[in-house]
């Protein structure tokens, strides 16, 4: 396979400034996984950078994780145009590179955050039926929880969010990952 950085696996590539590859720890405990590049990220080149990217520091320090205990990445890796929803073609067309990216950090947990996440890594649709549960699939274990951009739009979903972000500290400190309960 070619490198990341140079991926022309679908036509996204025509269009993109950067290829948004990730962020983080490699030997990162937990792998948060979102949908694709905004337009902060394609220009700067990395995921999470921009108005959902606030919402997701917030989880990180709500979570109390260290720095080299979480990486970041999304499922495409390059901007669809005006944020378009990824194409089923094109999700097919990356996947290859976040399954890469998962054996080299090799998580415990993998955190999907919303729909396309989910039903990408594993193949279930609908995140408000899943959200705020738990997947054991060999020795990586899958949480589902609502996209942190999802806060920016609906507001309501705030309440479940941080529900949703306490159940999965008490997944994090059952694994051993975070020291204290809270
Ligand atoms: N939304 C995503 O899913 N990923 C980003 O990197 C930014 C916004």
């Amino acid at each position: 396979m070619a490198k990341i950085t140079e991926c022309q696996r679908c036509p996204l590539h025509e269009s993109r400034t950067c290829v948004v590859v990730g962020r983080g720890s490699q030997d990162a405990a937990v792998v948060f996984i979102g949908e694709a590049p905004g337009k902060n990220e394609d220009l700067k080149g990395r995921p999470f950078v921009g108005q959902a990217g606030k919402n997701f520091d917030k989880v990180i320090e709500r979570l109390g994780l260290y720095d080299d205990q979480w990486y970041v990445s999304n499922i495409l890796k390059c901007r669809p145009p005006d944020n378009r929803k990824p194409l089923s073609s094109e999700v097919e067309a990356c996947l290859p590179w976040l399954y890469l990216q998962l054996k080299k950090v090799e998580p415990r947990i993998v955190v999907l955050m919303g729909g396309v996440a989910l039903d990408a890594v594993l193949g279930f649709k609908g995140i408000t039926k899943y959200r705020g549960q738990a997947f054991y699939e060999g020795k990586v274990v899958y949480f589902a929880m609502y996209h942190p951009a999802a806060l920016i739009y609906d507001k309501k979903k705030q309440d479940v969010f941080k529900d949703d972000l306490i159940t999965l500290r008490s997944l994090l400190y059952k694994l051993g990952i975070v020291r204290k309960k809270r």
